[in-house]
């Protein structure tokens, strides 16, 4: 089973609602048009429920299928927000926003994921509930945490998450994902070094923050290279170096240092952060200055659950004929807040060979639209099959059911009445049992 000809159909529908948004983006929890336009499109397109402003401007909308005997509930999330960067694209549906570009590939996430609700709507070809999640601030303002503090998991019953992400460099449509930690926890530090200031001639009447904070980003890789497990994966960066003067001949009073921590574990996040700390604090005391830290915990990092992953490798390679193995990255992803909450997995869908995320010059590909759909509606059409009509009739009438199972001509023999009930009864937990 490949592409799903629906959305084969639904191509030029679909890229038309994502060169929309592209000429559109907005920033973090800004997303009032983008939130606009989808709840407006899954009404349209008969959500049982829509509802709006979860974890601000998010939105989430119900589509329940023909039948509900699985009783289950599958959340398939996509991000709706752009990048204060200013687009060099050129084209004729480039950002409209001076300094904001969907340069992340947002606009295809939310435009894919209302194909698949119009879809999931029209069909309804499964037994169970799919919850479908637009979140904004993915880019750093974690819009996923907010619309999980609103407690949209415990609301709408969410037993289950799925994620996607376009990829630039894996081939057009093609899937790859990774089981266990995927995405990097992202901390941030900002230190000042406070020394006292002076003549750049008497060195020897100051306290040099400029060389203490010079040793303190050497001394930080030593978290890397002697303190973490060196199987670990971990990045130590120190990304602003400034200080208090800009004169040639001034000893300033004190250094800005800010800089980032991605790790994969929550003991390597621990070590580091407790590590960060103590070479800060005792390097600049050897030097006469006091390290003023600021600690900001960023997203932890993303964990596919093993289950869930094998799932989406069967869905993947069902619609693409495979999936790879994904490699292990160190950025960050507010998805992960979900998988947090409840097991799931995220997969990544090719963008071929686009620019790469988060540059002036790269745009989604439209021709991943039909790959990233399908994958979509296959989760909900394969983790929650259809009921035949039989197994729709039991759930509404078990008793019934029962009594027909008892006075079976192939269910003879000297059995009592009530133990061939009790049969009946252990083979129907059975057939419910078999559609998990
Ligand atoms: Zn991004
Ligand atoms: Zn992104």
């Amino acid at each position: 089973m490949p592409i799903k000809n629906r959305f084969a159909e639904m191509q030029t529908e679909i890229t038309a609602w994502r060169r929309d948004l592209h000429e559109h983006p907005e920033i973090l929890f800004d997303t009032h048009r983008t939130a606009g336009i989808v709840a407006e499109k899954l009404t349209a397109f008969g959500c049982d429920t829509v509802e709006t402003g979860i974890g601000r401007t998010g939105v989430v909308g119900v589509i329940r299928g023909k039948s509900n005997t699985s009783g289950k509930v599958i959340g398939l999330r996509a991000d709706m927000d752009a990048l204060p960067i200013l687009e060099t694209t050129g084209l004729d549906y480039a950002s409209k926003t001076p300094g904001a570009m969907h340069a992340c590939g947002h606009d295809g996430h939310t435009a894919m994921l209302l194909g698949a609700a119009k879809y999931l709507s029209e069909t309804r070809n499964f037994d169970g509930t799919v919850v479908v999640i637009f979140q904004p601030a993915e880019e750093g303002g974690a819009g996923g945490k907010e619309m999980c503090d609103d407690g949209m998991m415990e609301k709408f019953g969410i037993q289950e998450v799925y994620g996607m992400h376009n990829w630039p460099g894996m081939p057009t449509g093609a899937f790859a994902i990774r089981s266990g930690p995927f995405f990097a926890a992202t901390d941030q530090f900002d230190v000042t070094v406070v020394g006292q200031g002076g003549h750049a001639a008497m060195p020897n009447t100051v306290a040099d923050p400029t060389i203490a904070a010079a040793q303190l980003v050497l001394a930080l890789q030593t978290i890397v290279s002697r303190n973490a497990d060196p199987v670990e994966q971990i990045v130590v960066s120190v990304t602003s170096f400034v200080t208090a003067s800009t004169a040639f001949n001034v000893i300033p009073p004190s250094v800005n240092l800010r800089g980032t921590i991605r790790t994969m574990t929550k003991a390597t996040r621990e070590l580091a952060e407790k590590r960060f700390k103590q070479i800060a604090t005792s390097t600049c005391a050897a030097f006469d200055c006091r390290a003023d830290i600021t600690w900001i915990r960023g997203y932890p990092s993303m964990v596919n659950s093993v289950d869930q992953t094998e799932f989406a490798v069967e869905v993947a390679t069902a619609v693409a004929g495979k999936c790879d193995l994904a490699e292990v990255t160190m950025g960050g992803e507010d998805f992960a807040y979900m998988l947090e909450e409840r097991p799931g997995a995220y997969i990544l869908v090719g963008n071929g060979d686009s620019a790469k995320v988060h540059t002036p010059d790269y745009n989604f590909n439209d021709e991943a639209i039909p790959a990233g759909c399908s994958w979509w509606a296959e989760i909900v059409e394969r983790r929650m099959p259809a009921a035949t009509l039989s197994d729709r009739r039991t759930a509404r009438h078990p008793g019934r059911w029962r009594r027909i199972r008892l006075f079976r001509p192939s269910n003879p023999g000297s059995a009592s009445i009530h133990s061939k009930r009790r049969a009946g009864e252990r083979y129907f937990a059975r057939a419910a049992g078999s559609r998990d």
